[in-house]
């Protein structure tokens, strides 16, 4: 019999001890095509879902036309080729989160301090980490710190007796919230909640930042004495931001901007260009930029419609109309190589810091207990979480507002468990650093060097050469996940294992 390569009893994983039996492990472990089963399991990094795939490569030699085969996934353990699903958040799949999680400090790092084919040059040029929030939408139970970061009451008020809510509620709060107590975020009034713009706003959120970048390269000009075509000559504003959650269930932005030369070589801008000027211009551009969501409904509807008659598309009445824009509250902060504290606590921050700051919440989504991670529909199934009251609330309203042919545009129905927000977690301009792309190539191409260290052969025995044979793929997907119980309990376990590897790894390099 074969010995599993796998720990069987890894020190984390909440999904082992249940499911298959010992006898089903080992019956999986004696099968004869198990190295190649644990092979395919290590090329997908472990992933617990992977895309099951049936078919062949085929190589056809461009001089005879001859064809032979080249792989077959005939010849795998079930008939399949497995791929990693790729996903990124954590709680669909920890390995492949794990990956996206450190392609994404990759490429904040090199766009930071350079490498990965950046010059390190970089990390001269005018670069800020900034972020942008939501507004209020009613008083919610906050921490709040004074210039000096020590601890505020939330929401202290002298007069509490009197002033009341006009629901007749008391809306003071004398209360220091510690950090996870479950009050924060929740309104102090939920009937003084505005909850129809706060899911507007998470849905808008994604057209408010487009806006954001059009405008700062416009403020920037207005700022330094140009105009907007002589600025695009000099300078070039490249980004990365990601998306994270306020404990009250709203998008807010953290993005690195940073000031290049025009062009793809990654030169320094002109010197007028300074940090402190493109701080001017993303607090100015943040207060400048809204949205009308009359408007901004009226033209989607219109762009679906196909059509420019605006009789033709539902009139957006006052429940569906409200100015977004960002929150008061713009910090921009300075980015060094090697320098203290965490966002959130003043000061500049380290090129580190901010890389995994930013590579976290790339995999992250709201995390609250009970919260769904996949889309819920119906008001039943809504009823049914066991989430807080204002989750429900703002998963309930994005239903009810999904439901609403004129809002129909910002598909909050297919949104619910992200509470309107569709936009991706992790953008970035085109030439911020490398890509997910290039690094996932060279992942390819670095696993199969050492697959083939004398290089790759094809079917005629000759090295590798597209320019020589002509490689023809067809796949079928045949299914999403692991075939068994059996093969799914092993694949965590060496998740499992590879997360503890990784972390004593990682705790070496620290120390070092
Ligand atoms: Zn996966
Ligand atoms: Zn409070
Ligand atoms: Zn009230």
């Amino acid at each position: 019999m074969t010995v599993p390569a796998v720990s069987l009893t890894p020190r984390t994983d909440p999904g082992l001890g249940v499911g298959a039996s010992a006898g089903a492990l080992l019956d999986l472990a004696s099968r004869d095509d198990f190295h190649r089963w644990e092979a395919q399991l290590e090329n997908t990094g472990n992933c617990v879902s992977p895309i099951r795939l049936a078919g062949r490569i085929d190589a056809v030699d461009r001089a005879t036309g001859q064809r032979r085969v080249m792989y077959d996934t005939d010849a795998e353990p079930g008939g399949v080729l497995r791929i990693a699903c790729g996903n990124r958040r954590e709680e669909i799949c920890a390995p492949c989160s794990q990956v996206y999680k450190n392609d994404a400090r990759q490429i904040i790092r090199s766009g930071l301090t350079g490498g990965k084919g950046i010059p390190d040059t970089v990390a001269e040029h005018p670069c800020l980490f900034a972020t942008l929030t939501a507004p209020g939408f009613g008083p919610v139970h906050t921490i709040r710190t004074d210039r000096r970061g020590r601890q505020l009451p939330c929401r202290p008020r002298r007069d509490a007796h009197q002033r009341r809510c006009p629901h007749g509620r008391d809306i003071s709060c004398p209360r220091t919230h510690h950090r996870d107590d479950p009050r924060l975020g929740q309104p102090l009034c939920p009937d003084c909640y505005d909850y129809t713009g706060h899911i507007l706003f998470n849905a808008c959120a994604p057209e408010l930042w487009r806006r954001f970048t059009i405008y700062l390269p416009r403020q920037l000009a207005r700022l330094a004495g140009m105009t907007q075509k002589a600025l695009r000559d000099q300078v070039s504003v490249r980004f990365v931001k990601v998306a994270e959650y306020q404990a009250r269930g709203i998008v807010h932005y953290h993005a690195v901007i940073r000031l290049d030369a025009p062009g793809s070589d990654y030169q320094p801008p002109p010197a007028q260009y300074t940090a402190a000027l493109l701080s001017d211009a993303i607090r100015s551009t943040a207060a400048i930029v809204s949205l009308d969501t009359a408007a901004h409904l009226t033209r989607l509807n219109l762009k679906a419609a196909d059509t420019d008659d605006t009789a033709a598309v539902p009139v957006i009445g006052p429940d569906l109309t409200r100015i977004l824009v960002f929150g008061t509250q713009v910090d921009t902060r300075a980015i060094r190589e090697s320098a203290g504290g965490l966002p959130g606590t003043g000061s500049a921050l380290s090129a580190q810091a901010v890389a995994n700051y930013i590579a976290k919440y790339a995999t992250k989504t709201i995390s609250a207990p009970g919260l769904p991670h996949r889309p819920v529909h119906g008001t039943a199934a809504i009823a049914a979480l066991r989430c807080g009251a204002h989750y429900k609330r703002l998963i309930s309203d994005c239903w009810a507002i999904g439901k609403n042919h004129a809002a129909a545009q910002l598909a909050l129905n297919r949104w619910t468990h992200m509470l309107g927000y569709r936009g991706h977690f992790l953008t970035k301009s085109r030439r911020y650093s490398v890509t997910f792309g290039q690094l996932r190539q060279a992942r390819i191409t670095h696993r199969r060097a050492q697959r083939h260290p004398d290089g790759e052969k094809d079917p005629w025995g000759r090295n590798l050469d597209e320019r020589t044979v002509l490689l023809e793929a067809a796949w079928i997907y045949t299914g999403t996940g692991h075939a068994s119980t059996a093969e799914r309990q092993l694949a965590l376990a060496a998740a499992a294992r590879a997360r503890d590897h990784d972390q004593i790894a990682r705790e070496e390099t620290w120390t070092n």
